[in-house]
């Protein structure tokens, strides 16, 4: 049997393959060895990798969809949830005071 990597969330050494994928049975983590090696690695826009529970920085200007105002530079964020398998690009969940719950991307904000 191949040596197959331990799990990157639970650090599992039980997992298996499935087809191109490797499976954890420990959290049901599934990933693909070939296209995702840092796939859990979120950093900001200054290359700081990201944690959950961070405060991060806005550093531009952004628009929000269905409200006419906009998240300014320099607003604060407070604890956010990375959401590394983001399938639209908006790896971080969080809360905004004004807007609510909302996503962004990591390449728009710095570690606080
Ligand atoms: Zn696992």
């Amino acid at each position: 049997m191949e040596n197959l990597p331990n799990c990157p969330k639970c650090n599992c050494e039980y997992t298996y393959e499935d087809g191109s994928m490797i499976v954890c049975p420990e959290c049901a983590y599934e990933w693909n060895p070939e296209t995702t090696v840092d796939e859990n690695v979120i950093k900001d826009v200054n290359g700081n990798i990201l944690n959950d529970g961070d405060s991060v920085t806005v550093v531009k200007d952004l628009k929000v969809k269905g409200s006419s105002s906009s998240i300014k530079i320099g607003t604060k964020v407070k604890n956010i949830r990375l959401v590394p398998d983001a399938a639209d690009g908006h790896d971080i969940e969080c809360k905004i005071d004004g807007f609510g719950a909302m996503k962004l991307k990591s390449s728009v904000v710095k570690k606080a």
